[in-house]
């Protein structure tokens, strides 16, 4: 009995002498008066109040470093000042059997007892156990406060009301319902646990849960056996199968890890899915549990530790248990083929991928707003494109209805001439036919020279059949058509429009036509239309010009930018300087009845032919109209 006194087993200090039990009251005026007297000592000697915490485990623990991390960072924001902690690690998975717990107890108060320690943190059950009975050596009356220990850890000691926190619920039951839940086809319940003490009373913790099943599957327990063993009991499983464990510190051969390292060596090996009581096993390939995370607990008692810190009575502390909730690994269900709607509602699922969308949320919202709003730009432009289209085609059709009108315009004018030209062959064919007539009636009939004046009545029927086809050509509505074009013979096909109207109003009519010049590319009704619009304006303007100076010239040439080029030139008044940027306009006119229409109709077909118009008053006086058109071997552009 003696040697186990000395010695530190799991649950050795369930009947060691336990701290005494103080009335409330009490308890709180000493502890007041121990606040009091530490906050004093504190503002005396500018000596901060440190923490302590004493782990049941050893350092490498996940757990242990959660419980930590958690506490450092939470405590220190929450007190004025800073604050020291200090860790111990009992280290029980390795020395619990061979440690002297009063040697250790004398050891942290040499250690401690000058730092001013404000609180213990006493973090698993078997530190809770040692600090409950050596707390006092090692430093006298300061509240405790423990973490990840169990209701059922308290409830075996009497715990003086100076001892604070919030109790973890680490019984297996509701995590094995929610396995049998999730696989419900499983036949078989396979408990994997360890063989240190510690790993023991984990394992009758499990034994006790299974024996309150409802409708418990075939049990089989792996309590204690060498790893090799596990892994190959575990390889041997099926999906028909569930794997409970809470890891082990020490496996049958001695052999000493952590609880997660054993789980994930398990979970690699393992047929069958695998759960367990500690949100430390989540990643290592566990599907999950019913559990308390280990920084929510220590966020819980490093809230109390500061607190306390803050000179707060520990019974004015309210305390009580850590809510638990289902955690699962969103990779092992998918694994596993776990049916996601059978998870519980209100599950912490962990490791979910995030969806495609959910990933990239924002960059597919900004590019799906740049696709619609491309769409939407895309659909205006083609909606424009087609506005333009119609628009184009009404106003070509109208320009061409301009045109027209403009040719039937200009035949008007010319009207006179017309009559004239149309009149003349038709007098010399009634002429002709009196004469043939009489020569027809003498004795013997002349018919030699019926027969010749026959001939002059065909000729002149064909003259006057010519002028009426020419009017035809040019009064007709037709398209725009393109082909090689002798410039020099379009201007005498037009001129023979003008002539007779020329010398009846007393102008003279010259032509000066380049020899050998290379066709056009062009519409001869067209071109003939802009030189018939010049040279009516030519000799509007000549009008008043002195009766022997009304000369009309049309001249073609080879213009320097290698293009024909046909120029009207007039003796007329020329233009006046404030309105030559007009001239070209629609339905710009200088004259009673004009349009205005002439100068704009032909400056839309030249450059339609990919040529340019000009005017110039010539140096000599009258005006100088010229136009370019590309030869047929260049496209117009
Ligand atoms: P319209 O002949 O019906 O007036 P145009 O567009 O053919 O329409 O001509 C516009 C104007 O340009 C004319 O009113 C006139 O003032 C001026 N113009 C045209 N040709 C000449 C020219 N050879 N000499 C002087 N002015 C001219």
């Amino acid at each position: 009995m003696a040697a186990r006194r000395r010695t530190f087993p799991l649950d050795v200090y369930s009947d060691v002498r336990r701290r005494s039990v103080v009335p409330l009251a009490h308890a709180v005026l000493v502890v007041l008066f121990v606040g009091f007297a530490f906050g004093a000592h504190a503002a005396e000697t500018g000596t901060p109040k440190s923490v302590l915490i004493l782990f049941s485990n050893g350092r490498p623990l996940p757990g242990v470093v959660a419980i930590d991390n958690t506490l450092r960072r939470v405590v220190q924001p929450l007190v004025g000042y800073p604050v020291e902690m200090f860790d111990e690690f009992l280290d029980v998975e390795r020395f619990g059997n061979t440690m002297d717990p009063a040697k250790m107890a004398e050891f942290l108060n040499l250690k401690y007892r000058k730092l001013n320690i404000g609180v213990i943190v006493a973090a698993g059950p078997e530190a809770l156990r040692f600090a409950l009975a050596y707390g006092d050596s090692i430093v006298p009356d300061i509240p405790l406060v423990h973490v990840n220990v169990t209701r059922e850890d308290l409830s075996a000691a009497e715990i003086p009301p100076d001892v604070i926190g919030w109790t973890v619920d680490l019984d297996p039951t509701a995590t094995l319902d929610l396995a049998e839940r999730l696989h419900p086809h499983a036949t078989e319940l396979v408990i994997v646990t360890g063989a240190s003490g510690t790993d023991r009373a984990l394992e009758r913790r499990i034994r006790n849960a299974v024996a309150g099943l409802k409708n418990p599957p075939q049990v089989t327990f792996l309590a204690g056996l060498p790893t090799t063993e596990v892994l190959r009991r575990l390889r041997a499983l099926t999906k028909n199968a569930i794997v409970y464990t809470p890891g082990y510190y020490v496996d049958g051969s001695g052999h000493v890890s952590t609880p997660r390292q054993a789980v994930e060596q398990m979970a690699a090996a393992s047929g069958a899915p695998i759960y367990g009581p500690y949100d430390t096993f989540l990643g290592s390939g566990i599907v999950g549990g019913y559990m308390a995370t280990f920084e929510a607990q220590s966020k819980q008692a490093g809230e109390a530790v500061a607190a306390l810190l803050n000179g707060i009575a520990p019974a004015a502390i309210t305390h009580g248990s850590m809510p638990n909730t289902f955690m699962v690994d969103w990779r092992q269900v998918q694994r596993w083929g776990i049916d996601e709607s059978a998870l519980p509602a209100e599950a912490d699922i962990r490791f979910r991928e995030p969806s495609v969308l959910a990933r990239y949320r924002w960059q597919i919202i900004a590019i799906a707003a740049a696709l619609v709003l491309q769409s939407l730009l895309i659909a205006r432009l083609l909606i424009e494109r087609r506005r333009r289209r119609v628009a184009e085609i009404e106003s070509r059709q109208r320009y061409s209805e301009m045109a027209h009108m403009n040719r039937s315009v200009a035949l008007g004018e010319l009207s006179a001439s017309i009559a004239h030209e149309i009149n003349q062959p038709l007098g010399a064919i009634l002429n002709n036919a009196n004469a043939a007539e009489l020569l027809l009636k003498a004795s013997p009939p002349a018919l030699d020279e019926v027969a010749e004046i026959l001939g002059d009545i065909k000729r002149d029927d064909e003259r006057a059949g010519e002028v009426v086809k020419r009017i035809r050509g040019l009064l007709r509505k037709s398209s725009f058509e393109l082909k090689d074009v002798d410039l020099n013979e379009t201007v005498d096909e037009t001129l023979k429009f003008l002539v007779a109207d020329a010398s009846v109003k007393g102008f003279s009519v010259r032509t000066d036509l380049a020899r050998g010049l290379a066709p056009v590319r062009a519409d001869p009704i067209q071109i003939g239309q802009v030189i018939l619009n010049l040279a009516l304006n030519a000799m509007d303007a000549m009008v008043d010009a002195p009766v022997g100076g009304r000369t009309l010239v049309i001249r073609t040439a080879r213009a320097e930018t290698d293009c024909a080029e046909l120029s009207v030139i007039d003796s007329g008044l020329g233009i006046p300087p404030e309105t030559a940027d007009r001239i070209f306009d629609a339905f710009y006119s200088t004259k009673q009845h004009g349009m205005g229409l002439g100068l704009s109709i032909s400056r839309t077909i030249v450059e339609a032919h990919g040529g340019q118009i000009y005017a110039a008053n010539s140096p000599r006086g009258g005006a100088t109209f010229r136009f370019t058109l590309p030869f047929a071997g260049k496209s117009a552009t």
